[in-house]
């Protein structure tokens, strides 16, 4: 176990972890970053290694490839002075400070951590759906939406929640007719989302009906479903599929330490990224179950580290 007491421990290594390492290293706390090696199933860099073309990223007139920006990101972080390691957090303990961290490479200390750990979009695993991911199917409608590929065509979103409703409101911009797949004769989304999807007419909602396979050869051309009460199947002609079925945040390695809201997500002070423990900050997509955005979580990073300076400053001079 290493005795040296980091000033900062990040834990990921997406938009949130990255811009609380560039904060924190031009404030000279010579932050260490975990990035993680495949953690909860996905690249260090995070959910934007996953995706193509990003064009809603500021600065970036022309768009770029997801990889990129993170590449990009990652080469800032070194440059003004992060540490970065490709491990994995497997624990932590936060019953005292500083704080223990654990990888699969050894134990850390710090006076301060930063959770930035992101969340991954269920899916279904449908047959066809590992050969189209990203060729008509993707779990995010904001982020993908306005691809010339969706153009004028038909769209089939799947569930019932806020962000179904939010995404298939979203997606009516671009396609010709949005189809929502609801598994049960009734909307779990705000009444008010409810009503804003029901009275919308290019969406048809197709209750008790779930997906089967996902169709197409290079790019998705249509949904098999069924009804779940007659047991009918049918083939929904579609360019698109999204998944609106409910993200998981990376919070598995806390082991309860940390204060959650009822759907899993970190709780963060409103306005703050303090979470329910002292000197642990939390930021990104772990914390977000709302915006889930690049930019968003690059907010929450810069507040996350500004936040995690000022207690060490104030604890430093008192
Ligand atoms: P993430 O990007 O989720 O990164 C978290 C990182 O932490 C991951 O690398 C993970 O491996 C690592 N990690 C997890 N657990 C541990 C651990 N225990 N130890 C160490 N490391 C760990 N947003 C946009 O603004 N524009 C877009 O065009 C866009 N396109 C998208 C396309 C797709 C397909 C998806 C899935 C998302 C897209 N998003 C887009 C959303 C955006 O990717 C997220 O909002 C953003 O990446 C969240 O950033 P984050 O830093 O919170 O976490
Ligand atoms: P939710 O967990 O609220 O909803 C998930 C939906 O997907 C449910 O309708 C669920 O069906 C359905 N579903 C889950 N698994 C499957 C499956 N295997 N097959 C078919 N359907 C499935 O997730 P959301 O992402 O919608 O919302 C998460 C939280 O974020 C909520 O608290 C929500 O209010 C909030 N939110 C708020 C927004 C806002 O205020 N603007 C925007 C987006 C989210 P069933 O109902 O049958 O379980």
């Amino acid at each position: 176990m290493s005795t040296t007491v980091e000033n900062v421990i990040i834990i990921g290594s997406g938009p949130a972890g990255h811009t609380a390492a560039i904060y924190t290293a031009r404030a000279d706390l010579k932050p260490l970053m975990f990035e993680g090696f495949m953690a909860g199933g996905v690249a260090a860099g995070g959910q934007l290694t996953t995706t193509t073309e990003i064009e809603n990223f500021p600065g970036f007139p022309e768009g770029l490839p997801g990889p990129e920006l993170m590449d990009r990101m990652r080469a800032q972080s070194v440059h003004c002075g992060t540490r970065i390691e490709t491990d994995t957090v497997t624990s932590v303990d936060l019953s005292k400070r500083p704080f223990r961290v654990v990888t699969d490479g050894g134990e850390f200390l710090a006076q301060t951590l930063i959770l930035a750990t992101g969340a991954t979009a269920k899916r279904l695993s449908l047959p066809g759906e590992e050969k189209l991911w990203q060729r008509g199917i993707s779990a995010c409608a904001v982020c993908d939406g306005a691809l010339p590929l969706f153009r004028q065509k038909p769209l089939v979103v799947i569930g019932g929640g806020d962000t179904a409703c939010e995404e298939a409101t979203y997606l009516t911009k671009f396609g010709s007719v949005v189809h929502l797949l609801v598994r049960r004769d009734v909307l779990r989304a705000s009444k008010a989302m409810q009503d804003r999807t029901k009275n919308n007419p290019k969406i048809q909602i197709h209750w008790f009906t779930e997906a089967l396979e996902a169709l197409g050869d290079k790019t998705l051309t249509g949904v098999k479903v069924k009804n779940n009460q007659t047991g009918a199947t049918e083939v929904i002609e579609a360019a698109g599929l999204f998944y609106a079925i409910g993200h998981e945040p990376n919070t598995k390695f806390l082991d309860g330490q940390l204060e959650l809201d009822e759907t899993g997500y970190l709780k963060t002070v409103p306005g703050t990224a303090r979470t329910s423990v002292k000197g642990v900050f939390a930021a990104g997509d772990v914390q977000d179950k709302v915006y889930r955005q690049a930019i968003t979580a690059a907010g929450s990073g810069c507040m996350a580290a500004l936040e995690a300076e000022r207690l060490l400053s104030e604890e430093e001079t008192h």
